[in-house]
């Protein structure tokens, strides 16, 4: 009976503190895909009284298309991964702007920095055993991918290449390549981190539409409703507010009112009825502890310990002429020999248990429509520290791998223009994207996503972003999914009180 009173009340709430400066009744921090699709869905439905607090001088996350040579490049997420019930997908769809994406064309050949050739046929099978355990589910439970894809493998070139030694070796130097781009779609820094049998359900279709021209940020002025530009865009902007890095997020558990505080690293404070936290698990790794009093509960904690959150490197090169052919990539295979001798000939540091982190870098590849511009992919336990690693150093690293695996079929000029990813290094993301981890269970995201509630059950702080999303964790869809999701809950809340109410009750 008492909720159904308060639940009357709450309308009038929600006006009552729209016109006090710094009140509002709908925060939501952090301005990446997930809160801008939260602030949308809101705007959508005539919810409008409400402020976004982003820490950083721009919005859209992890999301961060930049001017760089012709085009933009993506430092952080590039593809749509796969269409069948892939919400990013389906807007395009709905609106026809599928011409947006193209499809990635991936190379099945591959470079040894020994230079030896061993023939296509031979290099396109290996890429084909590879890409079957990618798709494999045959792993077992609580497996480690490592353990998991490294039994496969090695069953399978054994198999395949057991009576030719040079192949076999070869065949066993390019398990690192393997181990590379594993990491690179789960995000973590070693692929012993991340189980091999997670709750991920993969969207049908393909898994690597790359955003043309403009980069994924396109996305967010279609959730905006400012491209395709004639829309009438939502009015977002003004409730923006960015460079407001959130420190504290302060309520109390027995009021039965709904009040939030939330204090920002500048002095700044903001009240709320309630609150949407997007940012990432890698913040809420390292502040989440201290950031929200009183702490939260211990289930949260437990999840946001366990569910992993690793990193991946991006350095694009800007080069005054193109000097590759027709390729789309070029994939790296670090010989045995080369792996432990090459700290010899390139001298400069970070070391990985004693290996260069050059070894680390597996991958090369082509921008389609930024035709000067390779993509250089770092993965694995070497970004922590090659993030922190000067200029000069990276630069003069990438150089020298160029030239030993292919200094022999091009003369590769020196760039005029580079441009790094610091996804792990940067306070306000600590990583680039959530992985299950090996000491993760399958309780954990539902326990990350559980909204704190007051005592009479009311939603107050909620929680979004992509390592929120049970099933598309790591990627846009996620993040938007879930940004979604909560906005769902408030719109029940506040459109539908006794409804809702009386449900609770
Ligand atoms: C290198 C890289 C490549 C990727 N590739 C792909 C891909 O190809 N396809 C794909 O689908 N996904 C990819 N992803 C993952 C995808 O980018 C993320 O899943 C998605 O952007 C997460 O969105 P989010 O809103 O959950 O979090 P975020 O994008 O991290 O947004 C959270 C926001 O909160 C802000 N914030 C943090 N702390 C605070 C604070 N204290 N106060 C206020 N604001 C704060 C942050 O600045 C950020 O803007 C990639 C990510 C990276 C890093």
């Amino acid at each position: 009976m008492y909720l159904r009173y308060v639940s009357l009340l709450f309308p009038l709430f929600f006006h009552e503190i729209s016109g006090i400066p710094n009140e509002k009744p709908i925060i939501i921090i952090g301005a990446g895909p997930a809160g801008i699709a939260a602030a949308t869905r809101l705007l959508e439905n005539g919810i409008d009284n409400i402020l976004i607090l982003e820490a950083e001088p721009r919005i859209g996350g992890r999301i961060y298309s930049t001017k760089f040579g012709d085009t933009n490049v993506d430092m952080g997420a590039m593809w749509c991964h796969g269409q069948e019930g892939n919400i990013v997908w389906e807007k395009l769809v709905d609106m026809n702007l599928t011409d947006l994406v193209r499809s990635t064309q991936h190379p099945r050949t591959f470079h040894i920095s020994s230079r030896k050739e061993l023939g296509k046929d031979f290099e396109q099978k290996l890429y084909d055993i590879m890409m079957e355990i990618l798709d494999s589910e045959q792993a077992e439970e609580n497996e480690s991918v490592g353990f998991a894809f490294g039994k496969m493998y090695n069953k399978s070139i054994t198999e395949q290449f057991g009576n030719d030694r040079e192949k076999l070796n070869y065949a066993r130097a390019a398990s690192k390549w393997l181990e590379h781009v594993t990491m690179s779609i789960e995000g973590s820094l070693s692929w012993y981190d991340s189980k091999s049998k997670t709750t991920y359900e993969e969207c049908g279709g393909n898994q690597h539409l790359n955003w043309r021209g403009p980069g994924y940020k396109i996305f967010l002025d279609i959730l905006m409703k400012k491209y395709p530009t004639g829309s009438n865009p939502l009015p977002i902007d003004d409730k923006i507010l960015l460079s407001k890095e959130v420190t504290k997020v302060l309520w109390n558990p027995a009021a039965t009112r709904n009040r939030v505080e939330i204090a920002c690293a500048d002095g700044s404070s903001y009240v709320a009825s309630h609150v949407v936290f997007t940012p990432s698990l890698g913040v809420l790794k390292e502040r989440g502890e201290e950031m929200f009093v009183p702490r939260l509960p211990e289930r949260k904690m437990i999840a946001i310990k366990r569910v992993g959150m690793g990193a991946v490197m991006k350095v694009f090169l800007h080069y005054p002429r193109r000097w590759w052919r027709d390729e789309v990539a070029f994939n790296l295979v670090w010989d045995e020999n080369d792996r432990k001798n090459v700290r010899n000939e390139f001298t400069q540091g970070p070391w990985m248990n004693g290996e260069s982190w050059i070894t680390r870098l597996y991958s090369i590849e082509m921008l389609e429509e930024n035709p000067k511009v390779l993509l250089v992919w770092i993965t694995g336990d070497v970004v922590p520290a090659l993030e922190n690693t000067d200029e000069k150093t990276l630069l003069s690293g990438i150089e020298f791998t160029l030239k030993k695996f292919l200094g022999h079929l091009y003369d590769i000029p020196k760039p005029d223009k580079v441009l790094r990813s610091n996804w792990y290094s940067n306070p306000h993301f600590r990583g680039s994207y959530s992985f299950q981890s090996l000491s993760s269970t399958d309780n954990n995201i539902p326990d990350l996503l559980e909204p704190l509630r007051t005592s009479n059950g009311s939603y107050i702080i909620q929680f979004a972003g992509e390592a929120t999303s049970p099933t598309h964790f790591s990627t846009v869809q996620g993040a938007v999914e879930s940004g979604y999701r909560e906005a769902d809950r408030l719109i029940g809340l506040y459109k539908y009180p006794l409804l809702i109410n009386s449900l609770v009750h």
